[in-house]
């Protein structure tokens, strides 16, 4: 397998004002083509740095992939170090110069006399066009060494690494006749090491499969590598271990690489033709940001009611006095009315209400923090589910909201006999 160091400049980058982002992206893009990055380093706009760390990338990896530093300004030097490292002379590109000259002129304005540092490269290099800004990137192959530079700002970098660089890297070391194939599969339900219990036998008996396990926000996420003879025969691997474990995983699995709750719910609901509605007490709105992160969620979300106060929850979700009296605002009765009221008042199918407590403070000794009741009314029934919740405000509130969501979808498989 290939090696890749990724290199981030810039001094914001140490001081914290700006995340290195970039890295990430790259980090995921290089392992999604089958190149192992072996590190990755932020340095400064400061030469000696700079040059260091090329070094040190050329000594741990085959390719070498910096961002940033590409500008006309004199603490931009990127492409300058790399060259020195590298052993080749920047030149004036007449080609280069003329974009850039178009450029300024498009915009009514005269170049100034630093950018033309912007149209220098070595004569063995690739430029890499950036549409989207005036520093073009660089692409060198020599000695068996790949260098590749690509502007600082997110977009222009991401564009050029999509459009320039993939297609050139998957040349160069021949990326094409990779065999292995892998899918995400994404769990909720049950937690990392239960999950790994259930899946023991597929994890001791994988032939041909690797498989991770990751824990991320309240979901397992199994990511599942099959390397055969060739493609077909990983594929196939592939298959069949996914069916194993989605046996083993049955109604938990919630979707495949970049399917998510949300979209698995869009999807039963639209295939149902329900309607859902939402009331939140401590999701504050996020169930309904969950659900309408999707674009077309009007075809089967009505709306939510973010309902804080007694007051509007009396008014608008006709929770009786009584109840808020006698049980309290976090109630399996007040979540049962919520929900209801969403099915007698407003009529739709379905209705998911959520009250708790996600703290820091509210919290008693009968009512600590954590406790949450999640509330799933449609016509025939409403079940109301008493969770008790770890973690900050945010952490309950997220787990809250997806714990809903889930209730909704598993609410859907089973057909309503839940
Ligand atoms: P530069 O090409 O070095 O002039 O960078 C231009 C801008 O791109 C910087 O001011 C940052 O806002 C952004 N930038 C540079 N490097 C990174 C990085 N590694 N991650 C995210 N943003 C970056
Ligand atoms: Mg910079």
């Amino acid at each position: 397998m290939k090696k890749a160091y990724i290199i981030s400049t810039g001094t914001e980058l140490l001081l914290g004002s700006t995340i290195d982002s970039n890295s990430v992206f790259l980090g995921k893009k290089l392992e999604d083509i089958g190149i192992r990055v072996v590190g990755k380093i932020i340095v400064g706009d400061n030469r000696d740095q700079i040059a260091r760390a090329f070094k040190l990338g050329f000594e741990s990896a085959d390719l070498v992939i910096a961002s940033g530093g590409l500008g006309p300004t004199k603490d931009d030097l990127t492409k300058e170090i790399a060259c020195q490292v590298m052993g080749v002379k920047l030149e004036i590109v007449e080609e280069e110069v003329r974009r850039l000259q178009d450029f300024f002129a498009r915009r009514r304005r005269t170049m100034p006399e630093s950018n033309i540092k912007q149209a220098m490269f070595p004569p063995e290099s690739v430029v890499l066009r950036n549409p989207l800004g005036t520093a073009p990137g660089m692409y060198l192959s020599k000695d068996g060494k790949v260098a590749v530079l690509l502007p600082g700002p997110p977009r222009e970098m991401e564009n050029m690494y999509i459009n320039e660089v993939e297609p050139l890297l998957k040349k160069e070391f021949q990326l094409e006749t990779r065999k292995a194939v892998s899918r995400i599969i994404k769990v909720l339900g049950p937690g990392e090491s239960q999950a790994e219990e259930m899946l023991e036998d597929v994890i001791d008996d994988p032939r041909g499969c690797s498989l991770a396990l990751l824990a991320v926000d309240g979901e397992v996420h199994i990511k599942v590598t099959a390397e055969g003879r060739d493609i077909n025969d990983s594929q196939r691997i592939l298959e069949r271990v996914t069916e194993k474990i989605k046996d083993k995983m049955s109604d938990n699995v919630i979707g495949y690489d970049r399917e998510n709750l949300s979209s698995a719910v869009a999807k039963l609901l639209m295939n149902k033709g329900k309607i859902v509605a939402v009331a939140e007490s401590c999701t504050g709105g996020l169930l309904a940001k969950l659900i309408t992160d999707l674009p077309g969620s009007s075809r089967y979300f009505w709306g939510s009611i973010t309902s804080y106060s007694n007051e509007a929850k009396k008014i608008l979700l006709d929770v009786k006095e009584e109840t808020l009296a006698r049980y309290g605002a976090v109630s399996k009765e007040t979540a049962a009315q919520m929900a209801q009221a969403l099915i007698h008042r407003y009529g739709v199918d379905i209705g998911l209400a959520t009250t708790g407590i996600a703290g820091p403070d509210g919290g008693t000794a009968e009512k600590p923090v954590g406790l949450v009741y999640i509330a799933l009314a449609d016509n025939n029934c409403c079940n109301v589910k008493e969770l008790h919740f770890t973690g900050n405000r945010e952490t309950v509130r997220l787990l809250t909201a997806k714990t809903a969501l889930d209730l909704l979808r598993r609410h859907l498989i089973s057909g309503g006999k839940d």
